[in-house]
């Protein structure tokens, strides 16, 4: 609370008359604005009228004692800044006083120099803290006047949160903040998938190593989910930058739009329109990860294409509306059945490929039938039935997507040449 002309004001509260006055003349040769009164209830009421920056007062005088107002002064503000002068006679009260903590204690008679000098000294401090003060008020307004939330952080603390930051989670203080976060970090890591990565306990903390580990992470993935004060999902991509060595400036930018757009296309492009199940390019994507898992792990890894057996007669029966409502029932049944390893993609037509990690010949055999037979158990609202071919293969060294689909192909062609509805393999 220090006002921000550049002179100090200062608040004397003196009760000898001679006293007040010969010093007063001294005083205002360092100070524009002084304000004197003869006692502690005066001085009081000049004290909040004027909330001046130094008060120098007397501390025993009639009405109200020096040692109360400043009490007083203290529940206004408790970093005024407080000179006491005080007589031999008053010692009684200088302890009192000295548990107030004043910034000096100059016993009278005060000898002018002094006083001007101690004045000067915290005329200083003050025109400094002032300078803080304004350049903390600037900083607050830059980040304030983007549209990011914008935090200056270390690890344990936020120095400075935009506005838009406590608005988000309806917070009036930063303070507001750690009453339900223990640090900064919990943002990150409560509620967003990108960052679970992120192994804290491998990281120097204390030096600012979390915001290199986060820039580290690649830009695509830096992205965080948080929930606002109405319980809406906001996605942010996350910047961050080295202020010192520990303090960082943090940016969040909503990319809400923009990701809700990128997950929606994301899903056009791997899943198929008609059943929603994935596509082709979904399939080849997760065959390439399976492909990776193969080699460090030594897993096995099998596949299966699944053929509708005469399904054209259905179409010429029922019509193509029909046939693609089958198709849906079938994709949905197959969809609730699937083990979480499963993969199940629309390879195209009335084709899908069956994708069993971890999985050898032997066992894929037996999944294939068990899917091969729910299917023959199927009937739509139409009572429409139909059975489904299975061929299947395993992972061979060298093999790629292509080459097992080949030899799954042999093995359907065989399963189709059998009769159909049942289940070959070609390895
Ligand atoms: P097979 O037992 O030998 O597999 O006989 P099939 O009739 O199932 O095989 P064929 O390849 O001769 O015919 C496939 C049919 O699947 C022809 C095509 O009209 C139909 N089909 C492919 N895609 C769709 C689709 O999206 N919707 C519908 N309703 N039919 C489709
Ligand atoms: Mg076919
Ligand atoms: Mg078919």
């Amino acid at each position: 609370m220090i006002n921000s002309q550049n002179d100090v004001k200062i608040l004397y509260v003196e009760d000898e008359d001679d006293v007040r006055e010969g010093y007063a003349r001294a005083l205002e040769r360092i100070s524009s604005e002084l304000y004197t009164a003869k006692n502690g209830e005066e001085g009081l009421a000049l004290y909040k009228k004027h909330l001046p920056d130094i008060v120098i007062s007397d501390i025993k005088m009639p009405i109200m004692s020096g040692v109360e107002m400043v009490k007083a002064i203290r529940e206004i503000n408790l970093h005024a800044y407080i000179i006491f002068t005080t007589a031999h006679s008053e010692s009684a009260y200088l302890l009192e006083a000295i548990e107030l903590h004043a910034e000096g204690y100059l016993l009278k008679p005060v000898e002018k120099k002094t006083l001007v000098a101690l004045i000067k000294k915290l005329s200083k401090s003050i025109k400094l803290e002032r300078e803080n003060e304004d350049q903390k008020n600037i900083l607050q307004h830059i980040i304030d006047s983007e549209n990011n939330i914008t935090l200056i952080v270390d690890v344990n603390t936020i120095y400075f949160a935009s506005k838009s930051f406590l608005s988000f989670f309806n917070f009036n203080t930063i303070g507001e903040f750690y009453t339900k976060n223990s640090s900064v970090l919990d943002l990150f890591l409560k509620t967003s998938e990108a960052f679970k990565h992120v192994d804290l306990t491998k990281t120097p903390l204390q030096k600012g190593g979390f915001y290199d580990l986060l820039l580290s992470i690649e830009q695509s993935k830096r992205i965080l989910t948080l929930e606002d004060k109405d319980a809406n999902e906001k996605s942010f991509f996350i910047n961050a930058s080295h202020i010192t060595e520990t303090k960082c400036l943090l940016t969040f930018t909503d990319i809400t739009q923009i990701e809700q757009e990128r997950q929606e296309n994301n899903k056009k492009a791997t899943t198929d329109a008609l059943t929603g199940i994935y596509n082709r390019h979904k399939l080849e994507e997760i065959f390439e990860y399976e492909i990776s898992r193969i080699a460090r792990h030594l897993q096995p890894l099998s596949l299966a294409i699944v053929d509708i057996d005469h399904f054209k007669v259905i179409n010429d029966q029922y019509g193509h509306l029909i046939g693609d409502e089958v198709l849906i029932m079938l994709t949905q049944n197959m969809r609730a059945r699937l083990r979480q390893s499963d993969t199940f993609a629309r390879w195209g037509g009335e084709e899908f490929v069956l994708l069993f990690s971890n999985t050898n010949i032997q066992e894929a055999y037996i999944c294939a039938e068990k899917f091969r037979q729910q299917i023959e158990s199927l009937e739509d609202a139409n009572k429409i039935k139909i059975t489904a071919s299975f061929g299947i293969t395993s992972y061979k060294e060298g093999d790629t997507l292509t080459t097992m689909l080949e030899r799954a192909d042999r093995a359907l062609y065989d399963a189709k040449n059998s009769g159909r509805n049942c289940t070959k393999s070609c390895i």
